[in-house]
């Protein structure tokens, strides 16, 4: 955890109750060095206050964005609404009004790191017998690696994680091709021909990829 507190006092209360909940700390007083810590630490958090000396806090938190999504949790001196609505727009997850208590404190980066979980892509998705591993971006069916072309992973990958909802040629192009006018829709299908192919089902006779006439494509598993 990244402190950026220029008031001496308050940096030192900061530090003891976030150490004694424990977590890590480092600090800095200044707007810069914040900024060089986060890009040669990347800490877990950053507790930004936004009355800095060198910098407003606002310019350093859209250089933060700029290098960093790490989750940052900006610290007021002024309950002051349009500074906070300002800093929330500018990329920051959460703020505190000074002065605070540690347990609140504690309490908003349980928060913050729980969306930070939740946002993390998480282990292979199994639909039936095909596992699909989107860090890996390897695909097994029945535990045998399938070869599949970058654009068939992703749509394949896009199916299955909403397996048994239907999902529109046009929402596939927006979201896998970013074509959010629509446009070619045979190369969904193209794609779609292909890929079941690979999985060794047709049109026909679909196992896992059911199309739903004028709607789109369900990804299922064998029943
Ligand atoms: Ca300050």
């Amino acid at each position: 955890m990244l402190i950026i507190e220029d008031d001496a006092t308050i940096r030192t209360a900061e530090i003891r109750a976030l150490n004694a909940r424990g977590h890590s700390t480092m600090s800095t007083s200044t707007a810069l060095e914040g900024l060089q810590q986060i890009i040669a630490q990347t800490p877990d958090v950053v507790l930004l206050d936004l009355g800095l000396p060198d910098l407003d806090g606002q310019a350093l938190l859209a250089m933060i964005r700029s290098v960093s999504s790490v989750p940052v949790i900006v610290v007021s001196a002024r309950d002051d609404g349009p500074e906070i609505v300002a800093a929330l727009d500018a990329g920051a997850d959460d703020y505190l009004v000074k002065p605070f208590a540690a347990d609140q404190l504690e309490a908003r980066i349980r928060a913050v790191l729980r969306r930070v979980e939740v946002d993390q892509p998480t282990g292979p998705v199994v639909v039936g017998g095909l596992v699909i591993d989107e860090r890996a971006r390897t695909v097994s069916l029945d535990g045998t690696d399938l070869e599949l072309s970058p654009k068939e992973f992703d749509l394949l990958l896009y199916l299955s994680q909403r397996p048994g909802v239907v999902i529109s040629k046009r929402e596939i192009l927006a979201e896998v091709w970013h074509l959010p006018y629509g446009g070619a829709d045979k190369t969904v299908d193209v794609h779609l021909h292909w890929l079941r192919r690979k999985l060794g089902e047709s049109a026909d006779a679909p196992v896992y990829l059911h199309r739903v006439r004028g709607v789109g494509v369900k990804l299922v598993a064998p029943s």
